[in-house]
């Protein structure tokens, strides 16, 4: 795997392009931003923004659902 243009800082999504890849991994990291140094705590541009995407997607069909249902229940009680 080549080495991204940048990675994903996960505690405050800044974008860090100075960080240290090695055997398709993330070796060493610092935000400048929150400090974060930890590798764990970055994320391939590529992951995170697909994990996003379809994470938010799924949460707002299932809410739209539950709103819909209660909404139907509480008009049949008030009538
Ligand atoms: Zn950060």
């Amino acid at each position: 795997m080549a080495r991204p243009d940048y990675i994903v800082c996960l505690e405050c999504q800044n974008e860090v392009e100075d960080f240290t890849w090695r055997d398709g991994e993330i070796r060493k990291a610092t935000c400048d931003v929150c400090g974060n140094a930890d590798p764990d705590n970055f994320a391939l541009p590529e992951d995170y923004e697909e994990g996003y995407e379809d994470d938010e997607g799924y949460e707002e069909v299932e809410d739209e659902d539950e709103v819909a249902d209660d909404y139907d229940e509480f008009e049949h009680d008030d009538a």
